[in-house]
């Protein structure tokens, strides 16, 4: 049943080229809002100057345009929203859902991941002064949820322990809060993106919580691997795709996604093989691979 309101979007932080691993993630995204009649964001979560480079977003960019995966609206960039992203953090401590964090990585992991200091309680006192990290506090539970395509789920959220840096030291704010942020402002009502976020979703949940949000549902695919079973990314050298090639790279990510392909050429446009994939997608045809 197509979903009315369907906004869904892909997200790639910029720190390397797309390979064949990233353009099934947005094609993935891609086909699930066009198959719900949805509509399909582009951003890009450009919030770590030191892993990002402008030259990755440009390629993203282009080589998402020469595949046809052109975003509805204007893209959104995360580093031309980060005064949004500080006024959440104050909200937060304020609300006393957010805390000034002093204890070193160091310190942390020599007490199991509790505070030391005991950040969680002391924190008010110290706003001024030094630059601390601000850290997100999570409520203890077995959080529940369900996955488009994985299920039914259930993961323990540890408070203190897994606590997330929401804004580091140095100013920058994290992707956790960041693409919670977003994904309330753009109204994103189903993200489809790789499984190894998936670790991530129940603390997400939380911070939408506590933010006043409802959670968009989520779907997971599995992440493409390589010859040695590694995650493909810029640290395992997968290749950057070659756009001259866009039709013949749609159809092998779609082979990935085990969707119907059989009628589909490379000598077919990429809007084309776009259309009629997402006539047909199927995402229960999805192989799940072990976690
Ligand atoms: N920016 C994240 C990444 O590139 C993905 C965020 C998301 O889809 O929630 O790994």
């Amino acid at each position: 049943m197509p979903h009315p309101s369907y906004r869904g979007r892909f997200a790639p932080s910029p720190t390397g080229p797309l390979h064949m691993g990233s353009l099934v993630t947005a094609l993935a995204s891609f086909l699930d809002a066009r198959a719900n009649n949805g509509q399909w964001l582009v951003r890009i979560e450009d919030l770590d100057p030191l892993r990002e480079t402008d030259e990755a977003r440009d390629q993203i960019l282009s080589s998402l345009e020469a595949h046809s995966l052109n975003s509805d609206e204007p893209i959104r960039f995360q580093s031309d929203c980060l005064d949004r992203y500080g006024k959440l953090v104050q909200q937060l401590i304020k609300e006393g859902k957010a805390y000034h964090c002093t204890c070193s990585r160091k310190q942390l992991k020599a007490n199991g991941g509790r505070h030391p200091n005991r950040c969680r309680d002391v924190s008010p006192s110290i706003t001024g002064g030094t630059p601390t990290a601000i850290r997100f506090a999570l409520t203890d539970e077995w959080h529940t949820w369900t996955d488009n395509l994985q299920g039914n789920l259930t993961q323990h959220i540890h408070a203190e322990i897994d606590d997330p840096v929401i804004q580091r030291k140095e100013g920058f704010f994290s992707y956790q809060l960041a693409v919670v942020a977003d994904d309330i402002d753009q109204n994103i009502s189903h993200v489809v993106r790789g499984a190894d976020m998936l670790e991530m979703t129940p603390q997400q949940c939380q911070i939408y919580d506590s933010l006043g949000a409802k959670p968009p549902q989520w779907m997971h695919i599995p992440l493409v691997t390589n010859q040695q079973g590694q995650k493909l990314s810029k640290q395992n050298h997968a290749p950057a795709l070659d756009d001259t090639q866009a039709s013949a790279n749609l159809l092998t990510a779609l082979g990935l996604l085990n969707q119907e392909t059989a009628d589909l050429h490379s000598d077919h446009s990429t809007n084309e093989i776009l259309c009629r994939a997402a006539e047909r997608w199927q995402p229960s045809r999805i192989h799940l691979t072990a976690r």
